[in-house]
């Protein structure tokens, strides 16, 4: 079993010469274009989600090669979170949120202690504010419990406030698996781990377009120059980039490809020290959790995310927002200081359509688009980071479970 810890590990950084020593150049299109084809697994992204899955094809013998249009990793909405280890408490029973987040926690903490990647399982606080939110404690338990997070507990407005004396609320649930998690130091896990079995990441190399049929052809654009691969398997791990990179791709039946809208969370850090040790969440608003308390692992107190619908990525935080902050916070914390919040960052979720306003996880394989080898990853929003490696075991088995085609393409070459 590979065990390597992040701490050291400095990642390898390929070039687009590299790249294209990796691959043997020699097949062509009917186009008469170059395309290397010697290659198993691509997977476009190298966020948390895309770095776990190219960990996942390595790991299990697939020449694996990430393509990455930024210069290192996680410099999308996995560097832009709340670094929460979630419980899986919120998601609609059954659905892949669900199931993907109760796994994903599980095996995270099971990952940070066995490869050094800090973590801390402080628990959490969701707090009614008022008498009348008691009733939706009530439902967000039994909606947890029917997920299979087993340790959340009610606790009365006394057991809280002895739990964190400058909370003020109505009653609580306690959800002790909850955690934080350094995001970074995962990804670097798992870059180590993907890296270690072989899979290599392109920096700077944009997927540009593509063509999927009796083969699967990717454009590339790497430094100034463009190329083609034409890998067996194809991951869409392009996070709020997803739709755009599934629309480039020729074959794909534009049907299957969900509407996209950016629901940009906003973040205000406390100046000052942090009044609780656990996290603190009101009950959720529509499309977010409310504006509560996250404490980073340096012991850094944040408030937010918040929701607010924009139509371009855009990540500075407007300094007006934090008035609502301010509300909303002292509904559970009346002693926070005037002037005590600084803006701080913003992350954008992929959002979703659904009808009953609980947009899932929508990861599409062969039986949904057709194409032998391709899987599309959508809405990939809150709890992503938590169900990581869930996520990665899932995309594996999918395609192993699909048709002899893609099977093949899962075996690994002599
Ligand atoms: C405000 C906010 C708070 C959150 N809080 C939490 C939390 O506390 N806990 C939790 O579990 N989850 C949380 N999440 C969700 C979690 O952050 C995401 O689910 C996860 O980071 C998604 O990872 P990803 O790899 O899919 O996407 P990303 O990290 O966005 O990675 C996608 C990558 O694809 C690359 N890319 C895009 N287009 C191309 C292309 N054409 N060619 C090559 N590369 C391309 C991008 O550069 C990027 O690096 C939060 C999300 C938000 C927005």
């Amino acid at each position: 079993m590979l065990r390597i810890s992040h701490l050291g590990y400095r990642p390898r950084i390929y070039s687009r010469d590299d790249l294209t020593d990796l691959l043997a150049i020699g097949q062509t299109t009917t186009m008469g274009e170059a395309v290397a084809d010697k290659v198993d697994a691509v997977v476009i992204g190298a966020g948390v989600v895309g770095l776990a899955a190219a960990r996942a094809l390595a790991l299990s013998g697939r020449e694996t090669i990430v393509l990455e249009a930024e210069t290192t990793i996680g410099t999308g909405t996995s560097s832009r979170n709340s670094e929460v280890i979630h419980a899986g408490i919120y998601y609609p029973k059954d659905s892949l949120k669900a199931r993907l987040c109760v796994k994903g926690r599980k095996a995270l903490y099971a990952y940070c202690e066995s490869h050094g990647v800090a973590y801390r399982r402080c628990g959490k606080l969701i707090v009614a504010t008022n008498e009348a939110q008691l009733r939706d404690l009530s439902r967000i338990e039994k909606a947890a419990r029917a997920n299979g997070v087993e340790d959340i507990a009610r606790i009365t407005r006394e057991e809280a406030l002895a739990m964190e004396p400058a909370l003020d609320c109505a009653g609580a649930l306690i959800s002790p698996s909850t955690g934080i998690v350094d995001s970074h130091g995962l990804m670097l896990a798992f870059q180590g781990d993907a890296e270690a079995a072989g899979a290599y990441l392109a920096f700077g190399s944009a997927v540009t377009g593509g063509q999927v049929g009796s083969r699967i052809i990717i454009d590339v654009a790497t430094g100034g120059q463009r190329m083609r691969l034409s890998p067996r398997l194809l991951i869409n791990s392009a996070g709020l980039h997803a739709q755009q990179v599934a629309n480039s791709i020729v074959g794909l039946p534009p049907p299957t490809i969900p509407p996209l809208r950016y629901a940009k969370g906003n973040y205000f850090v406390l100046s000052g020290r942090a009044p609780f040790t656990r996290l603190i969440y009101p009950v959720p608003e529509p499309a977010g959790l409310g504006v509560h308390l996250t404490i980073d692992l340096g012991g850094q107190a944040k408030f937010g995310p918040d929701v607010e619908w924009v139509n371009r990525i855009d990540y500075g935080v407007d300094p007006q927002r934090g008035d609502r902050f301010y509300s909303e916070v002292r509904k559970y914390w009346p002693e926070l200081p005037d002037g005590a919040l600084v803006p701080g960052y913003a992350g954008i979720r992929p959002k979703l359509p659904a009808a009953d306003g609980h947009p899932d996880f929508n990861i599409q394989g062969p039986e949904t688009h057709g194409i032998n080898g391709l899987i599309n990853l959508y809405g990939i929003e809150s709890p992503g980071l938590t169900a990581s490696l869930a996520i990665a075991e899932y995309i594996v088995t999918m395609l192993d479970h699909s048709s002899e085609a893609t099977k093949l393409a899962l075996t690994p070459r002599a």
